[in-house]
């Protein structure tokens, strides 16, 4: 094959192929909104995201109910008869404080509506996606057994769940699953979009032809700003060929 046109020939020989040396993956993007996702023109992308502080969040994070838990139980007014032992060690009031504030977070998720993170960047990330005969799918680390409830929060913040893929990754790291268990030929270009870090650097590892883009949320301006829908603009405009 004649290379003498560099990047004609960088473009075969990148480590999708596999029969060359080995590549550093691109450097990480970081992103506050799904318009900064830079789509090749080459068509057909791959889109993988995340779910959790990436597409929809809560006004309180775990962080906030832990501190808020803490003070509660050093003053003996948790819920669940847990108060402090002044007998107990540090270990124990921080294993104590832990349990406590998990089940209230829990609690929080199971009565609260997520928020989505960026509503319209997001269904114009769709419609590039569409456009260049794309696809996203989502790849979260929450367990197989929240399928229904992330059906629920797709309803409530006005994405219709049955349009996508979603991948339950449970205890599998995000890079080894994606190997494993998601074909990624017939794609000219993929991204990755993730908040966390350690996601981020398992892809990195596991897939480097990998765009990866770190999602940032924007501050919220006020607590408690009501949910823009999802499903203000209409998404999907016309039929996906896939
Ligand atoms: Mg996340």
């Amino acid at each position: 094959m004649w290379s003498g046109f560099p990047l004609f020939y960088s473009y075969f020989s990148s480590a999708e192929t596999g029969y060359h040396t080995y590549r550093p993956p691109p450097p990480i993007k970081t992103i506050s909104s799904f318009d900064q996702v830079e789509l090749s023109l080459r068509g057909k992308p791959l889109i993988l995201c995340d779910i959790d502080n990436t597409l929809l969040r809560y006004n309180k994070e775990y962080h906030h109910v832990y501190a808020d838990v803490e003070k509660k139980y050093d003053r003996g007014m948790t819920q669940y008869g847990m108060t402090r032992n002044m007998l107990e060690s540090s270990n124990q009031r921080y294993t104590k404080i832990q349990y406590i504030a998990k089940m209230e977070y829990d609690q929080y998720i199971q009565e609260t509506p997520p928020i989505p993170t960026d509503a319209e960047g997001f269904n114009r990330l769709l419609l590039r996606v569409y456009m260049l005969n794309g696809e996203l799918k989502f790849v979260t680390a929450r367990g197989r057994l929240s399928k229904e409830f992330t059906r629920k929060h797709f309803k409530q913040i006005g994405v219709n769940y049955d349009d996508f893929d979603i991948h339950y990754t449970d205890a599998t790291h995000k890079g080894e699953y994606i190997k494993k268990n998601i074909s990624l030929e017939g794609y000219n270009d993929i991204y990755f979009i993730d908040d966390l870090d350690s996601f981020i650097d398992n892809v990195q590892s596991h897939l480097p032809q990998i765009q990866c883009y770190k999602f940032v949320a924007k501050p919220m301006s006020t607590p408690n700003e009501p949910a823009a829908p999802y499903s203000a603009t209409p998404v999907i405009p016309f039929s996906i060929t896939r």
